[in-house]
């Protein structure tokens, strides 16, 4: 029986395009659709091909983040407990302060990270900000660790002083499918995430980018979302997938839970879209069953946030991340 009768879709009938049309996008937002569609075995059988042709299924790169200046942020993304425009019990912190940050990353290196990641409260960094930010991944990398920053919005100056320093790849999530986007932020953008994006590139650092679930989009938004990421040229290295942690006092607290195996099915059709990515499970690891998350390694993931807290929110800690590693065979990278 070949694959195209066992399916009620023909699995390997849906690829990227080969457009007609050079600025036809490789992977037409229908086409990732139709991944979504496909019957749950199919998917997961088609990521894991695609997994294991460009890495070790068996092998999960380590993130560790740190806020660095938590809270008090002008935006007003419905999601995060940093932003000011909401009661969350966050308090707002100053820039900390180079110790402090060296600290955290000998900590997180001792603990198997290999990536540094540090996460700023701000709309857009001003001038002065990057100066400081310059000595933290001085700092940071001096200890032998990748660097990665999350500092809101950059001009292209800002991103070739942070190159210049040596950092490694830069965050900038685009959240969620364009036409979604205005329901959860009004304080900036799509075209205003897409200009720092390509900031990024131009100045050479890696692009992290990816996006959150769960916020009450469609499903065919969630295909609008992937298919951004995957028709960026080149897509980016690094591809967190967020779920949703509802916070108390932000607008999407109660919000009915998504169905974890969407969640699965989200993993599955970025690592197919984005077969070379380091696709992060990221934010909502700490509300998953451990089964989940083993769908989600099988799915394609290869990377997650480590450490007991994410910015501001809680993540799975270090004995319990040990123990499902050591129950599901996977090492770390
Ligand atoms: S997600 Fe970032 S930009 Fe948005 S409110 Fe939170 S800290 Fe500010």
């Amino acid at each position: 029986m070949t694959e195209a009768t066992v399916s009620s879709q023909p699995v390997h009938l849906i690829r990227p395009g080969k457009p007609a049309e050079p600025d036809a996008p490789r992977w037409p937002r229908p086409a990732v659709l139709a991944l979504f569609e496909l019957p749950f075995n199919d998917l997961l059988y088609r990521a894991q091909q695609v997994h294991r042709q460009h890495f070790d299924a068996n092998e999960v790169q380590r993130s560790t983040l740190l806020s660095i200046k938590t809270g008090g942020c002008p935006e007003d993304c419905s999601y995060c407990p940093q932003s000011v425009h909401y009661d969350t019990g966050v308090q707002a912190g100053k820039l900390l302060d180079v110790d402090e940050v060296r600290r955290a990353a000998a900590a997180a290196k001792e603990q198997g990270a290999s990536r540094f990641c540090m996460g700023a409260a701000w709309r857009a960094p001003k001038d002065r900000d990057i100066e400081k930010v310059v000595e933290l991944v001085r700092a940071v990398k001096d200890l032998g660790l990748e660097t990665c920053c999350t500092l809101g919005m950059l001009t292209d100056r800002q991103a070739r002083a942070l190159k210049e320093a040596g950092l490694d790849y830069y965050n900038h999530n685009l959240d969620t499918a364009p036409e979604a986007y205005g329901r959860i932020i009004s304080t900036r953008d799509y075209q205003d995430r897409l200009d720092t994006l390509e900031h990024v590139r131009a100045a050479g650092m890696h692009v992290c980018c990816g996006g959150i679930v769960g916020m009450g989009e469609s499903r065919e938004e969630r295909a609008g979302l992937i298919a951004q990421l995957a028709n960026m040229d080149p897509y980016p290295e690094s591809v967190p997938i967020n779920h949703l942690v509802q916070v108390e006092g932000t607008p999407l607290h109660g919000l009915d839970p998504l169905d974890p195996l969407e969640f699965v099915r989200t993993i599955a059709v970025a690592r197919i879209t984005m077969p070379t990515a380091r696709v992060r499970l990221s934010a909502g690891r700490q509300q998953m069953s451990e089964a989940v998350q083993a769908l989600c390694f099988l799915a394609g993931a290869n990377s997650i946030f480590y450490g007991d807290k994410l910015l501001t929110t809680g993540n799975p800690d270090w004995e319990r991340d040990q123990s499902l590693f050591a129950k599901l065979g996977l090492r770390s990278c």
